[in-house]
């Protein structure tokens, strides 16, 4: 059951996000448990927000260079 919310503003451009977990995975999560192995149910921009801060727009532009 994702019965957590948790409330993520990205670094770069200040955008809030909400992300709906499960409160268990959240502490399994903070115990050192790969993001992956604990949200399988969240996009890989959601889980980027929660490891890194960024959304998947700033990540993106951040890693997709293009020189
Ligand atoms: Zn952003």
């Amino acid at each position: 059951m994702r019965n957590k919310i948790i409330h993520k503003t990205c670094i770069a451009c200040n955008k809030s996000y909400d992300l709906a977990v499960n409160s268990e995975d959240l502490e399994r999560y903070e115990q050192g448990e790969y993001a992956q192995n604990a949200f399988p149910y969240l996009a890989s921009s959601e889980r980027e927000l929660i490891i890194s801060g960024l959304c998947g727009d700033c990540f993106n532009d951040l890693f997709e260079t293009g020189d």
